[in-house]
């Protein structure tokens, strides 16, 4: 007996947009099934919304070769659909001499990576472009921007509906199993509670793709890694942003360092810097402020008290604890767990809007894997 649908996304953030955009587009029917009443809830409406150059990430990585091949495809593509964004470029800022001493470091690494467009300017020349700014020394990152991610994922979902996809909502994935037929069978909680069979899964649940994964029966449970949540805060800026570039400290293990970004409407946000947490919970503790103040003013020690006010908070999908070094995104097909059809997306944490139609394509290329290619 058939399938009653081809291929089932599980949740509607930019990742599972863009994978339903991406099969559905290469002629397979798709269904998303999303937890929430809406598109984009998660954590693909609480980031910094940066289109990242590719720079940090280990040379030969998914995260470096899927955040600079992701970073050129969103920028054709927000270019063709009229979505909102901005190359504005940023500087990296070095506050000391023994800080502006590792920007060689990262220069090299981006090289790596193919993103060989980065420069460094002197105190006075960040000072030409960004008078605000005290800084030692400065790398510039011309390829680095902003995009509207609400716009970006409305326009993910209305390709992937031009192309016969259908997206439900609240409609949460409850348990499911791998019959012997290669069919999955999946059950849903919700209103119109349901349960129907796949031929495909796709995992894309962001902060719950372990526990969905550990629900989905009849996979090796080796392969699903343990979820770790980090919390990141922000906090806007009261007044005009005295930047027009995006502004990044040295980064840290856990992130990028408590940064300026800004919105397409020009206000300035500050943030996420780094709180590990054993839950969902999105609570903005407003005495982080003090830090904020701190973290800031080592690269604008103007920032005037009572400045920054609290905004809103996101919890990047880890999937090591505090302390390890950073993990890659995972994309675990049937060569990797050995069974056909079923792709879990693991800790899809930064740069994951970025690079979000490059995982996309690398996700519809791991469901052609066969098992033995392992
Ligand atoms: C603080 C922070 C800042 C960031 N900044 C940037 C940045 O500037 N640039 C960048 O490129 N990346 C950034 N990222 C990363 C980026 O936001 C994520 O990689 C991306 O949004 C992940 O998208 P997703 O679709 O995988 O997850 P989500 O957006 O979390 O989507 C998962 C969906 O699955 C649904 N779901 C969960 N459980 C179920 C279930 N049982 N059944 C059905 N549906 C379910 C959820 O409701 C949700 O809608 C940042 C992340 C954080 C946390």
């Amino acid at each position: 007996m058939a399938a009653d649908i081809d291929c089932v996304v599980l949740g509607a953030g930019v990742v599972g947009l863009a994978v339903a955009r991406e099969l559905s587009m290469a002629g397979r029917e798709v269904l998303v099934v999303e937890a929430a009443e809406a598109i984009g809830t998660g954590t693909s409406s609480r980031n910094s919304e940066v289109i990242h150059a590719g720079i940090y990430y280990p040379q030969g990585s998914l995260k470096a070769q899927l955040c600079v091949a992701g970073k050129h495809m969103l920028y054709d593509y927000c270019t063709e659909r009229g979505i909102p964004h901005r190359r504005m470029g940023k500087l990296i800022v070095a506050a000391t001499p023994e800080q502006s001493g590792q920007l060689e470091a990262i220069a090299q690494r981006a090289a790596l990576n193919g993103v060989d467009d980065l420069y460094r300017i002197s105190d006075v020349e960040a000072r030409e472009l960004e008078p605000a700014l005290v800084c030692d020394a400065a790398l510039v990152s011309p390829s680095t921007g902003i995009v509207d991610s609400h716009a970006l994922m409305l326009s993910l979902q209305g390709d992937a509906e031009n192309n016969g996809a259908q997206c439900v909502f609240h409609t949460p994935f409850r348990a499911g199993q791998v019959l012997d037929s290669g069919e999955f069978l999946l059950q849903f909680d919700g209103a119109d509670a349901m349960e129907l069979t796949a031929n495909c899964v796709i995992n894309a649940t962001g902060l719950s793709a372990p526990s969905v994964a550990r629900k989905l029966l009849g996979q090796p449970e080796q392969h699903i890694p343990q979820a770790y949540f980090c919390k990141g805060s922000y906090f806007t800026l009261s007044g005009r942003s005295p930047f027009s570039r995006l502004i990044y400290p040295m980064p840290d293990n856990a992130g990028l360092g408590v940064h300026l970004t800004l919105d397409l409407g020009g206000q300035a946000k500050f943030g996420p810097d780094t709180e590990w947490i054993d839950r969902e919970d999105y609570t903005l503790d407003a005495r982080r402020a003090d830090m904020f103040y701190e973290a800031v003013r080592r690269y604008w020690p103007a920032l005037p008290d009572g400045a920054l006010n609290p905004g809103y908070t996101g919890i990047r999908p880890k999937i090591v604890g505090a302390g390890a070094p950073a993990a890659d995104f995972v994309i675990a097909g049937p060569s990797t767990h050995g069974i056909p059809g079923l792709i879990n997306m693991f800790g899809i944490e930064s740069p994951g809007l970025t690079a979000c139609l490059a995982l996309a394509q690398m996700t519809r290329s791991a469901l052609m894997q066969t098992p033995h290619q392992a």
